[in-house]
């Protein structure tokens, strides 16, 4: 790949890559991501986020899929192996803005609707290329 033709180049896209690449390009910002590698990584990561985050998420046009890759979680047990209840943390009902106070979802179901929704707004995306060898060898990926 020779040069960006871009106004923002965001190299990595995992959520926060994805995330950063949406709010710029609703800004009217052209953006480009390059990211080493060539497939989304499919294992689950994180599995949790709080009313805040869903805040961030429908300020990103993504309100209504929320339900389509989380699910509220009013309850968070902490078991022994016999599976009895040690902690229970009470994360029931909404937050300031309504939103879940709790939702457990999987990180390659959002990562696929992060991507669809930065897709819809021009984010041009490099998947599988490495990054120079050296500091110094500043002729971008390859
Ligand atoms: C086993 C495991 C369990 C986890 N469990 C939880 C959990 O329960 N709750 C929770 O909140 N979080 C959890 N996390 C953390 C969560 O997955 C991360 O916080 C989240 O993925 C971070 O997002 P990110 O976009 O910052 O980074 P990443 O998801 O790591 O994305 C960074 C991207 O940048 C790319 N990249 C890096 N360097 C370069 C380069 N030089 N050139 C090009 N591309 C590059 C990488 O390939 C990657 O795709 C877990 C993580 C792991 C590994």
């Amino acid at each position: 790949m020779n040069g960006l033709d871009c106004d923002v180049a965001i190299v990595g896209y995992g959520p926060v890559g994805q995330a950063l690449a949406i709010r710029l390009a609703e800004r009217g910002r052209r953006v480009t991501v390059v990211e080493r590698r060539a497939e989304p990584y499919l294992l689950p990561r994180a599995v949790h986020f709080d009313d805040e985050i869903a805040r961030a998420f429908a300020a990103m046009g993504l309100g209504p899929e929320l339900a389509t890759f989380s699910e509220q979680s009013d309850f968070y047990d902490w078991q022994n192996a016999a599976g009895e209840t040690l902690l229970r943390f009470d994360w029931s009902g909404r937050g300031p803005g309504a939103w879940p106070t709790a939702s457990m979802f999987s990180q390659p179901d959002l990562e696929v609707v992060l991507a669809a929704r930065a897709a819809s707004l021009g984010v041009v995306v490099h998947r599988g290329l490495q990054p120079p060898a050296s500091p110094t060898t500043a002729t971008g990926w390859s």
